[in-house]
């Protein structure tokens, strides 16, 4: 039978591009969302539609009781072969001598801790000492772990530095265990997390920075995530991968 992957924040960007590589490779996939409903169901529809298999899940990865019901429907579904933490937040750009202190809680919550708990739940189920048949966890990094972001989202830059960390310690403790665990650092990337921060236009405005001179687009990282999760990368753990047209 077809694995499972959990993918947070499957419905729209990254999250959405990887679900679609991934029905598309015999994955039945189980989507996550936060709050935009209709776009977690329009996945759903375009997997279905090509005949995958695809559920979509309310989960705020902020909340551990919303991640235990994600992972409680992952398990309704079939057995789990795969995450991809991929839910993550920016904020409005601000200096850290600007930042509420609920606003750095956010952060670290929804991207450091949600991807953490996340692994655990993941981990309970792959890992052969816990009677699991392996798996895969791609993390999603950022580029900004290795730039700092300052200026803009120092507080972001630095939960994925926290993600980095994670991949590289996780991966080692579960290696002997069926798991292999990898991050992507994508660079600038088009999709609405820009908006979300505040400035749509963000990506195309810095693609002059890019060295190929170009924003990426979600499928790119996407084909990066599926590529992880395959039996081609079999011998890859603890790594972190720059997906960024050299950024
Ligand atoms: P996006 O377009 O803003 O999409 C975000 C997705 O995450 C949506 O599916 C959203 O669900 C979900 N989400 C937001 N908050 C959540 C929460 N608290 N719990 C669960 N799900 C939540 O983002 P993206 O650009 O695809 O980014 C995906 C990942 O790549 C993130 O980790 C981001 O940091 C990383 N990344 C992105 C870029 C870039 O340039 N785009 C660069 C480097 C790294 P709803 O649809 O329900 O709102």
């Amino acid at each position: 039978m077809d694995k499972v992957v959990v993918i947070t924040g499957g419905s729209r960007g990254i999250g959405r591009a990887t679900a679609i590589a991934a029905a598309s490779r015999g994955f039945r996939v189980c989507v996550g969302y936060a709050s935009n409903e209709a776009a977690a169901r329009q996945v759903v529809t375009s997997i279905e539609a090509r005949n995958g298999k695809a559920i979509a899940v309310k989960c705020d990865v902020g909340s551990e009781s919303d991640i235990l019901a994600l992972f409680k429907a992952a398990d309704a579904f079939g057995t789990l072969g795969a995450l991809v933490n991929n839910a993550g937040i920016v904020g409005p750009s601000l200096r850290v001598d600007e930042m509420s202190a609920g606003r750095i809680e956010r952060m670290m919550a929804v991207n450091v801790a949600g991807s953490i708990l996340c692994a655990r739940e993941a981990v309970k189920r792959m890992s052969t000492r816990h009677g699991g048949q392996g798996g895969v966890i791609v993390n999603l990094s950022s580029v900004a772990a290795k730039l700092g972001a300052p200026n803009t989202y120092v507080d972001y830059a630095a939960s994925k530095g926290a993600i980095d960390s994670f991949t590289i310690g996780l991966g080692y403790e579960v290696a002997g265990e069926g798991i292999r665990v990898a991050a992507i650092r994508p660079g600038l990337i088009d999709t609405e997390i820009h908006a979300s921060g505040g400035e749509p236009d963000r990506a195309h405005r810095l693609s002059h920075m890019v060295p190929m001179k170009r924003v990426g687009t979600a499928e790119e990282i996407a084909n990066a995530i599926v590529w992880l999760m395959s039996d081609d990368a079999s011998y890859v753990t603890s790594a972190i991968l720059d997906v960024s047209g050299g950024r």
